[in-house]
């Protein structure tokens, strides 16, 4: 079995109910890989401790670091909060679906 980790995300609630989620305190408005601009969505945000393979994390670092169109992980305490807006790298986002289907991972929420 390959080690898992988890991946803990800074959220930070506004007064609309959807939080904002970055990996950094400071949004970035582009892609470091592919050099073209994020995208601002909104997606669920997941709670509790959620098991994501070494192989995902390594290919999500090294091929698609800004890919979070599905969810983002808000810890292991529920909060109130139930969306976040993120920042999403389209290019990001083709190569994890390429890299999912490549790997047949069925479960689209890591
Ligand atoms: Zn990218």
């Amino acid at each position: 079995m390959a080690p898992f980790r988890s991946v803990s995300i800074l959220l930070v609630s506004l007064a609309s109910g959807v939080g904002f989620a970055s990996d950094s305190a400071m949004p970035v408005s582009q892609c470091g890989l592919h050099h073209v601009q994020l995208v601002q969505v909104e997606v669920p945000i997941l709670y509790g401790k959620p098991l994501i393979s070494e192989v995902y994390s390594q290919a999500k670092e090294s091929q698609f670091p800004n890919a979070r169109e599905r969810c983002v992980f808000g810890g292991c305490d529920p909060q109130a909060t139930k969306k976040a807006k993120v920042m999403v790298c389209p290019k990001c986002s083709e190569s994890r679906k390429r890299w999912l289907s490549e790997h047949q991972v069925k479960d689209a929420r890591i």
